[in-house]
Parts: structure tokens; C-alpha cells; sequence
């Protein structure tokens, strides 16, 4: 490896030389650097404005002024043709949930309620009306997601897997017209639902160890191996398929037949999460697809398909916490306002306000990036990092509104059958770990941002600590600096550039001073974020792929602090005491996270104050939220 030519050396990526340098084997090497070529694929699938390196957050760490108007979505369109379908698909759900009928006798979402749905168009929501779809904009389509998740999360969570990470995101991107011809109508009418066959039982996290295979049969491919944890994956679905073709990630659309068979085969075992819907492993022995099936993207292969359709998926998760997050309000609201302790409702006590306020500052933060997100997606951008800084806070935000709040506000009765929290305490938790584990997920947010800032500077180093033989670099060495003068000349311009910038004073005019206040400190703190990781860098040089929890570390940093400005913006769009009140406090918590200071009784006072605003029906949005009937009642 040592002895690798130049050539080869300058086609190997940052994290596997890395990688090498940190002690690694050659193979992990080869396939950590196969994940990097993957995502720079799905990268070159975007004209450049919309890339990582210029993607908001990018801008805002690394540019030295946040570009403060790509941190506010406008309001959606006041109507979309896609209105109709909605509304159809919303009053579907509301009845079936009514009359108890969402769900089959084995507890799963029935296939009426699927067929259902198709007639209103739900299925369709992502396709093009010219393949019977409605083609509703991403934004519209997560905020509606929110809604349909009030009433049945499940469904939405389909909605999600189905046209996000399922067939629908990549027959539309990557299809040929016969294949979206032949494809589409049938999954945006329902008749076909999909879902996405990723995962193998060696292969979750590391995605370079897929070991299903795709051998050429004809017209046909034959396909052998297992895949594990996969949703909707029952006879008659259409499946995106990853498997290894000639040695290289590919997807088919798999349509899965409608018995199992010599070749395809299904193995149940009991999963706590996702509970009203199938997820099974699926067996291939020989499995025959037609070769027309096969996606090409025009770059890249099978996992720039699926990175591409994650992205999506990792929003639509966020847009789903942030219901099932209005659901634990609007059930601890009344709850909190029966229980008596001690001659006073629960409602009255500080510590149980608090949980009331912060989860209310939880939902903003969860509505707001999936506002920005959607927004961003819809503008043409790739948003890989944003849409990582949602699923993580959504998923997080959910777990800990789950256990934190939720269950400690509902005492005892949280674990009794038929509770909320009790029946379903793994859905809440599972985000965290399907469509990327958080922190996993975290490190790769951390490479994405550091990318290029590596690239400028510190892969030349590299390459010249190479060309001149330098093992060890000595900064006090007189010779070693020398050799490297020109390389180390950039670097110090940038470096001293950072320490003696203007501060970035941008307002937004007629900001509540609340939101004004937090804005100026996530202004402040992204050039912070900058030196951070470049110290970073420059500390742990090549060897930094092992530093893992001061990756882990410094993405949350900066991931809190987009949260907090993303927020800060969304509410100010609001215009509504409500949402201003609660993004506040979300940022109040994560300005103390990122200082590390101890609360004040100011900001008591505040978390109080917008406790009893909404026990005073201030979130008003939460009357139309179902809410369940009050356990073990004296
Ligand atoms: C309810 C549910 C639904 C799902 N639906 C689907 C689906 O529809 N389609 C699909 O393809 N998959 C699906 N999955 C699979 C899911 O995406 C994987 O579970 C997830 O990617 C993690 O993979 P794993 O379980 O194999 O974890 P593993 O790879 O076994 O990893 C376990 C943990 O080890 C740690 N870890 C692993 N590697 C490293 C490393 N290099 N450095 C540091 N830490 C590490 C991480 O914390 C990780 O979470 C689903 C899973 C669940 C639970």
C-alpha cells in the first residue's frame, strides 16, 4: 500500500487514507473508501449550487456569514392540486380509526385500508399525475405526513417507506421511462405497496458487507441471499432490492410473488417496533428478476439509489415525530390536569411544566426542520446534511419525549396495557436506530462537513509529507517547515483569516428579541464550529477516523447549533405567541448545552410561562388530536 503509485494515491479518499494511516486493514480501507465513491456519486447527481459544499449548513460553518435567508422556508403554497387527495386520504383514516377498522384480526394495517387509501390517492402523493400520481412537493408531503400520523402513525410510517426510501423515490429518479411507464401507476395506485430490501443480517451499518448476489439467467437475473428487518416485505409487494452485481452494489424493483416458492421465501421472527405492520426477512434462492427491472443511475450504483431515496426518508421520520409528539401532549394535558397529588393537579407543579414546555419547544424544533428540510429538498438541494440533522433530532426528540416526559408525567399507569406509552414504547425508540443508527449517522454528518475543508487543505500536506518523505511531521523542525511552506502557508491564512473576521451582525427584521437573542448567538458560534473542527483536524490528522466520540462530539455541536437557528427563524415565520414561546425554550435548552451553563430562574420563569399558556388551550392546533381515555380513573 505504502508503495501505491501516485495515481493511485490520488484517486484513494480522505477517509481511506485515513483510515490506512490510522492502523487499519487494507480491506477496511477499500471498503470505507466505497462508501465515500458512493456518496460522492449520489453528490455528482447535483448541479453544484445544490451540492454539500454549497448546502446551508455547509455555507454556515465554513463560509464566515451564515447564509441566513437559507434557514427560512417560506410558507407553503396556500393550495396544491394534491390538496384533494389529502384531505380524501385524511377522512379514509378518520373513519377507519373511528369505527376501529385501520387494522386486519392480526393487528397489522389491513389490506381494505390499503386499498382504501389507494382510491383516494394516497399512494400516489410523490408520482407524477401523468403516472396517476399527485405529485405533491416534498414539503407539502411531510407536513401532510405530520397529520396523517395524529391519527394513525403506522400508516404514515408506510406513507414514508413506500414513496421515500420504498420503489417510488427510485423508479422516479432513476427509471427509464419504460420503467416508470410500466412501474408507477401500479404503486401510485396502491396496488402495489413498496418497500426498500437494504439490510442483510451482516450488513446494516456496514453496507459494504451485502453479500446477496444478482447473476445474469437470460433475460432474467438470479438472485440468492437474505435480507433481514425489512418493512412491508410480504408476498404481492413491490420491493427496491439492493444486491451485489458483479461486484458492485445494484437495485432491482423486485415484485414479489404472490406465494413463496422454491425461490422466495419469508422468515417471520416476533419485532416489538412496527408492530401494526409486516416486517420479515426475505430468502432468495435463484429468485428470478427481469433484466428490466434494473435501475441505472446515470452515475454511481446501487447505493447512490439508496442514499438518495434516505435523504427522504430521513425527513419524513422527522415529520412523523413531531406527531406523535403532539399526541403525548394532547394526552398529558389532561392527564396531568386529573391527577391529583398532594390536593393539587400535577398540572400546577413545576416539574411537570416544565416536561409540558419542553415539549412543546421539542415539537417546534421537529416542525421546523421538517419545514426547512422539505423546502430545501423542493429547491433542487441535495440536503444530506440537513436531512441527518432531522432524522437525528427527530428521532432523539422523540426517545426522550417518549421516556423523559411522557412516561415519568403518566407514573405507574404508563406500563399498564392499553397505555400509549406502555403499547407502544418501541416504536418510539426505533428511529433511532432504523434509516441510520444517530450517531453512526452523526459521523457521517461529520465527514460530509469536513470534506472539502480537508480537500483544501490537508489533503496537499498530506501529499507533500508524502512526496518529501516525511513520516513524522515536526512543526518545530525549521527543515520540516520549510519543505512545507506553501502548503502551510495556506492553511495559516485561513487560520489567522478565522481568528481576526468581522463578527457576522446580521437581524432579521422585526424579530421578537427571544428569537432575535438566538439568532445572534447561533451567528456567532458557527465560525466557533469552523475552528472547532479544523483544530480537529489538525490535532488527530489522519489518524481522526478512530477519534470517534470527538466526532460524535463535535457534529452534535453543530448539529444543535442548526437546530437552534432553524427554530429560531421557523417561529419567527409563525408570527404566534405559541410558537415563538416554544421555539424559545427549545433554544434556551441547546444555548445551555452548547455553554454549558446552568438554567437561570429566568428561564424557569419561562418554561412556567408557556406551560400554562398551553394548559390554557394556547396550542390550539392539539384540539384535533385524538386523545385517549384516562386509565384506572378513581
Ligand atoms: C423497526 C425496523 C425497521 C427496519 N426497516 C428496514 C427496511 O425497511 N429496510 C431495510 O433495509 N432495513 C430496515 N431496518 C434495518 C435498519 O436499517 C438497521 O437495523 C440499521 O441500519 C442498523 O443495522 P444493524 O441493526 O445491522 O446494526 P449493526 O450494524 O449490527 O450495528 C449495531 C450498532 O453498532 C454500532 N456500530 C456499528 N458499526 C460501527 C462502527 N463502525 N463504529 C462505531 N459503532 C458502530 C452502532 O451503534 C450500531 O447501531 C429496520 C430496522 C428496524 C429495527
Amino acid at each position: 500500500m505504502n508503495s501505491a503509485t501516485g495515481t493511485e494515491q490520488e484517486q484513494r479518499s480522505f477517509a481511506e487514507e485515513a483510515l490506512r494511516l490510522g492502523g487499519k486493514t487494507e480491506e477496511e480501507a477499500r471498503r470505507m473508501g466505497a462508501v465515500d465513491k458512493a456518496d460522492e456519486q449520489v453528490e455528482s447527481l447535483f448541479a453544484a449550487r445544490y451540492q454539500t459544499a454549497n448546502s446551508p449548513v455547509h455555507k454556515a460553518v465554513w463560509e464566515g456569514k451564515v447564509p441566513l435567508d437559507l434557514f427560512a422556508a417560506p410558507p407553503l403554497a396556500e393550495s396544491a392540486p394534491c390538496d384533494a387527495a389529502m384531505e380524501r386520504s385524511i377522512e379514509v383514516m378518520r373513519r377507519r380509526r373511528n369505527n376501529k377498522t385501520i387494522f386486519d384480526e392480526n393487528k397489522k394495517v389491513s389490506a381494505e385500508t390499503i386499498a382504501e387509501l389507494g382510491q383516494a390517492g394516497y399512494w400516489g402523493m410523490l408520482i407524477d399525475p401523468h403516472y396517476g400520481g399527485q405529485g405533491a412537493p416534498f414539503a407539502r408531503f411531510a407536513r401532510f405526513l405530520t397529520r396523517m400520523g395524529l391519527i394513525d402513525a403506522t400508516t404514515a410510517a408506510l406513507a414514508s417507506v413506500h414513496g421515500c426510501i420504498g420503489a417510488v423515490d427510485p423508479l422516479r429518479t432513476f427509471g427509464t421511462a419504460e420503467q416508470k411507464n410500466r412501474l408507477l401507476p401500479v404503486l401510485a395506485s396502491g396496488k402495489k405497496v413498496s418497500g426498500f430490501a437494504l439490510t442483510e443480517p451482516a450488513a446494516g451499518s456496514d453496507l459494504t458487507a451485502l453479500k446477496t448476489v444478482a447473476v445474469p439467467a437470460g433475460d432474467d437475473y438470479e438472485i440468492t441471499g437474505e435480507k433481514l428487518f425489512i418493512t412491508n416485505a410480504i408476498p404481492n409487494r413491490a420491493i427496491g432490492l439492493v444486491v451485489m452485481l458483479e461486484g458492485k452494489p445494484a437495485v432491482f424493483i423486485a415484485e414479489l410473488p404472490e406465494r413463496e416458492n422454491e425461490q422466495f421465501q419469508i422468515f417471520r421472527y416476533g419485532l416489538w417496533a412496527l408492530k401494526h405492520t409486516y416486517n420479515n426477512g426475505l430468502r432468495f434462492n435463484r429468485f428470478r428478476i427481469p433484466k428490466a427491472n434494473l435501475l441505472k443511475p446515470p452515475t454511481g450504483d446501487g447505493l447512490t439509489i439508496a442514499y438518495h431515496g434516505l435523504n427522504l426518508g430521513r425527513l419524513s421520520l422527522c415529520a412523523s415525530a413531531a406527531a406523535n409528539m403532539r399526541v403525548f401532549l394532547a394526552n398529558m394535558l389532561p392527564w396531568a390536569e386529573f391527577r391529583k397529588t398532594y390536593g393539587q393537579p400535577i398540572s400546577s407543579r413545576e416539574l411537570v411544566k416544565r416536561r409540558i414546555a419542553r415539549l412543546a419547544g421539542l415539537i417546534a424544533g421537529a416542525d421546523a426542520l421538517v419545514a426547512w428540510g422539505g423546502w430545501l429538498i423542493d429547491q433542487g438541494y441535495r440536503g444530506e446534511l440537513e436531512c441527518i440533522v432531522a432524522k437525528i433530532f427527530g428521532s432523539e426528540a422523540q426517545k426522550e419525549a417518549a421516556i423523559e416526559l411522557f412516561m415519568k408525567t403518566h407514573g405507574g399507569r404508563s406500563f399498564l396495557h392499553g397505555h400509549l406509552f406502555g403499547d407502544n414504547v418501541h416504536e418510539y425508540l426505533a428511529p433511532c436506530i432504523y434509516e441510520g443508527e444517530g450517531e453512526m449517522l452523526g459521523m457521517a454528518f461529520f465527514k460530509s462537513l469536513v470534506k472539502e475543508h480537508g480537500r483544501q487543505f490537508f489533503e496537499p500536506i498530506g501529499k507533500r509529507l508524502q512526496e518529501v518523505g516525511i513520516k513524522h511531521f515536526n512543526p518545530i523542525n525549521p527543515l520540516h517547515l520549510w519543505k512545507l511552506r506553501h502548503e502551510l502557508t495556506a492553511y495559516s491564512k485561513w487560520s489567522i483569516g478565522k481568528k481576526f473576521a468581522w463578527a457576522d451582525t446580521q437581524t432579521v427584521p422585526g424579530m421578537d428579541r427571544r428569537l432575535a437573542d438566538h439568532v445572534a448567538f447561533a451567528l456567532h458560534i458557527f465560525p466557533e464550529h469552523a475552528k472547532e473542527l479544523s483544530g480537529a483536524l489538525r490535532k488527530h490528522q489522519l489518524r481522526l477516523a478512530d477519534r470517534q466520540c470527538r466526532m460524535a462530539e463535535l457534529s452534535l455541536r453543530v448539529q444543535d447549533t442548526v437546530v437552534m437557528l432553524v427554530t429560531a427563524m421557523w417561529a419567527h415565520t409563525q408570527k404566534k405567541e405559541i410558537a415563538i414561546a416554544s421555539a424559545d425554550i427549545l433554544c434556551q435548552d441547546l444555548h445551555r448545552k452548547l455553554t454549558g451553563q446552568r438554567p437561570s430562574d429566568a428561564y424557569f420563569r419561562d418554561v412556567n410561562r408557556l406551560a400554562d399558556l398551553i394548559l390554557g388551550g394556547g396550542f390550539e392546533e392539539l384540539a384535533q388530536v385524538p386523545r385517549e381515555e384516562i386509565l384506572m380513573k378513581y
